[in-house]
């Protein structure tokens, strides 16, 4: 979370990005690497607008444009609010940056359907909402050649869990695992249109979301050892991933989904010879 963000070479003038979740975390790193890079960035919170204004602020100060937009992406009317919000001050949407997420964990049979609920309408269902809104929107607007050579960029943050199974999470790994078949589904049914569709699967990054394993020595150092580069990442990691694929550097990348673990998928079990 201390890292510096690293003037990137990708430029991205005049483009509009929503990020939502942008107030604290992976969202706000990507939400700043966004302005850097000369996107107008529109950064959604569901609660905490100090956040959010904060990574205004920060956008802004870099000379920069931001602003920040109150939405909860799991309904449906705060999402469509949000994006009239953005075409009416940027005039369009380029890029979504669907990364709004949460974790309720409990035992499988102490679950409630509350907490199930929860998490499937916030990752899964909020990321229909964003990306049908977004969809609309490049679809309306049309192509701009000199601005990008896509229609539109659609970029989830999903996560490693959407390969590898969470025990006591079941929510969340359900979240994540259908998001990738979402991200698929909607990738094979919009390329034709020019519509860009992929998602980034982060490993552990340092961030709120996880503070409870990165803050405690013992939890750290058994979190360290499922991680082959031996250290936990940090949201400009994320963030230097969602500007390439936000770009037409990566304009033939398609459907797929970016790992950026440090090697957390490569069953680290087996380091010392299984
Ligand atoms: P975080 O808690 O800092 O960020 C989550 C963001 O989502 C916050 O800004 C929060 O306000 C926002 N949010 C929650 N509910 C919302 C709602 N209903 N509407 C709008 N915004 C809402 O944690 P993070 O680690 O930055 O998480 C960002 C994404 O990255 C999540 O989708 C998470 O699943 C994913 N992820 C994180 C890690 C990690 O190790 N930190 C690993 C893999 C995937």
């Amino acid at each position: 979370m201390n890292q510096e963000y690293p003037k990137s070479s990708i430029i991205l003038n005049g483009q509009t990005a929503v990020v939502t979740g942008g107030s604290s975390g992976i969202g706000a790193g990507i939400a700043r690497a966004l302005g850097e890079a000369g996107a107008n960035v529109v950064v959604n919170y569901s609660s905490s607008r100090e956040g959010a204004e904060e990574v205004v602020a920060g956008i802004r100060d870099q000379g920069g444009q931001a602003i920040a937009v109150q939405a909860d992406v799991s309904s449906e009317s705060d999402v469509e609010a949000m994006f009239r919000k953005t075409v009416e001050t940027y005039g369009t949407v380029d890029i979504l940056i669907s990364n709004a997420g949460v974790q309720q964990d409990a035992a499988f049979t102490e679950m409630t359907l509350d907490e199930w609920n929860m998490v499937i309408n916030i990752n899964l269902t909020g990321s229909f909402l964003c990306a049908r809104a977004a969809t609309r929107e490049f679809l309306r607007r049309g192509m701009v050649p000199e601005r990008s050579s896509a229609l539109g960029k659609i970029i989830f943050v999903s996560s490693v869990h959407e390969i590898i199974p969470w025990s006591g999470r079941v929510n969340y790994a359900s979240s994540k695992g259908g998001l990738m078949l979402f991200m698929k589904s909607i990738a094979q049914e919009l390329g034709a249109e020019g519509i860009r569709v992929n998602s980034i699967a982060p490993g552990a990054i340092k961030t709120p979301i996880n503070r409870e394993t990165w803050d405690d020595p013992e939890s750290k150092a058994e979190l360290l050892k499922l991680i082959p580069r031996h250290r936990i990442g940090d949201p400009v990691d994320i963030a230097k991933a969602a500007l390439w694929l936000a770009s037409d550097e990566s304009d033939y990348v398609h459907g797929t989904s970016l790992v950026v673990d440090g090697g957390m998928i490569l069953y680290p079990g087996f380091i010392s010879g299984g």
